[in-house]
């Protein structure tokens, strides 16, 4: 939802998309808003007065100037001036009482950030009705019930179904075309939470999950999902069909195109979902589905992040001593860093783990402290954190039972004299992923990309 222009063209997308089924509509906000809205909470709660009313207005003129270009009826342009007028003016109201309190609760900065999507869905419903199609936006408040973790809420799915069908099919019935707030839900009691950043593809597949939809759309600024990020590896190739499993490994190392939880509610039910281009809507894009397409070689995809540290506990006394990983994960749940890698050599010398670069410290503050005592007796000699790390993942279903994948990935590093410094493989054989220096990030992916092909489309996929 960038900017008008491609408020226009989601319009136009929609418009199509009604002519050969009824549709929901499920929209984020504009272009850089939630990232705004979240930087003046922060600074509201250091004390910072500046933000409140500069960026009400902003967000105010910014609307009404996509509002002027999008509708043309000027009383419906004045009508739909009046609310978002409101919703803006509570910017500087929130960001006030945060400021007094200095201090910014989950729930506090669930509804600042809430602000966007409440601004775009009136937005987007006026611009399709400006269009000739019926249209009317909808609170996702009404629809999808969570649970309280306001800033990273979880849906409660009896109670959207339930919703969604009393509220959304009677529109569809008569021929109107919902409009929905992404990102937002609500507490049963009706308080307003978020199911975490980049969440409003997590809305449309939980709605679409809720309402038995046929597909789900992810309208998006790429074609789709790649074997590889074209930054790193410019003969990356566009996957016409991959698998749910595989999206999610992808989604969760750190490929952009989806919100790690998308998938969730559609896995089960079966319902495919589509990544497609909003700016080449003629593209076919990616269809994610339960079987994806059986390659060829078994890879299909590989992601690497670099945001990432490494963290290592180690010491000779850990050798044959019990309860050290537990001590470890509970330190580091402690301060809810999420892990990413796990790797223990057998000889238990050391356990190393990764999380997210803006964990570590905080990680390593709380493992410090759990092993305090195994410091002093030297039963662990050192925690180190090397921030200079990427993981990279190598994804493919078809891995599973295939041997020589890990083979043959290593061999490519080798050859290429890129050092290894510690590897993990699920159980499940969808992804093994190695941590190499960070340097060595782009030529890594570049040599997995080649040793298996990948810029090739595969035997079994045709185009
Ligand atoms: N606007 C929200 C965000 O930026 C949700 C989304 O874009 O999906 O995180
Ligand atoms: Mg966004």
């Amino acid at each position: 939802m960038g900017d008008a222009d491609c408020i226009r063209r989601a319009a136009r997308i929609v418009i199509d998309a009604t002519k050969e089924a009824s549709v929901i509509v499920v929209v984020s906000a504009m272009g850089g808003v939630t990232n705004r809205l979240v930087d003046a909470a922060h600074r509201s709660a250091a004390g910072d007065e500046g933000p409140s009313h500069s960026l009400a207005n902003a967000l105010r003129d910014e609307h009404f100037a996509a509002a002027d270009t999008l509708v043309s009826d000027l009383s419906a342009r004045q009508e739909l001036k009046v609310q978002l007028e409101k919703i803006t003016s509570q910017v500087s109201d929130l960001c006030h009482g945060v400021r007094l309190l200095r201090e910014l609760t989950p729930k506090s900065l669930a509804t600042l950030s809430s602000i966007g999507e409440r601004l775009s869905a009136p937005l987007m419903a006026s611009a399709l009705t400006d269009e000739g199609l019926k249209s009317a936006a909808v609170s996702a408040t009404e629809l999808i019930v969570t649970d309280d973790q306001f800033d990273q809420a979880e849906p409660l799915m009896a109670q959207v179904r339930e919703r969604a069908k009393s509220r959304l099919l009677p529109l569809l019935e008569k021929e109107i075309t919902p409009v929905v707030t992404g990102f937002i839900g609500a507490t049963l009691d009706g308080a307003l939470t978020t199911l975490g950043r980049g969440g409003s593809d997590y809305s449309a597949t939980t709605l679409g999950a809720a309402t038995n939809a046929d597909e789900i759309v992810i309208w998006t600024d790429v074609d789709g999902v790649l074997t590889a990020d074209p930054r790193l590896v410019p003969e990356a190739r566009l996957l016409h069909e991959i698998s749910y499993k595989e999206a999610a490994e992808l989604a969760y190392f750190g490929a952009k195109v989806l919100h790690p939880k998308t998938l969730r509610p559609v896995a089960e039910a079966g319902i495919p979902v589509w990544i497609r281009n909003s700016f080449a809507p003629e593209r076919a894009g990616t269809r994610i589905t339960q079987t994806g397409r059986t390659s060829a070689n078994g890879v299909r995809a590989i992601t690497a992040i670099s945001n990432v540290s490494l963290i290592t506990v180690g010491g000779r006394g850990m050798v044959g001593a019990v309860g050290v990983a537990a001590k470890m994960f509970a330190a580091v749940a402690s301060v809810r860093a999420n892990v990413l890698l796990i790797s223990q050599s057998s000889s238990e010398n050391d356990i190393c783990l990764i999380v997210e670069s803006a964990d570590a410290s905080q990680t390593l503050k709380a493992l410090k402290k759990a092993f305090a005592r195994d410091l002093d007796h030297h039963d662990v000699e050192y925690i180190t954190v090397n921030d200079e790390i990427a993981i990279v993942a190598v994804v493919g279903e078809k891995m599973h039972g295939t041997p020589g994948m890990a083979g043959r990935t290593f061999s490519a590093l080798g050859d290429r004299g890129i050092n290894i410094i510690a590897i993990a493989q699920g159980s499940s054989e969808y992804n093994v992923s190695f941590v190499v220096e960070k340097h060595a990030m782009r030529s890594a992916v570049a040599a997995i990309h080649e040793e298996f092909k990948l810029h090739l489309p595969p035997a079994t996929e045709s185009s």
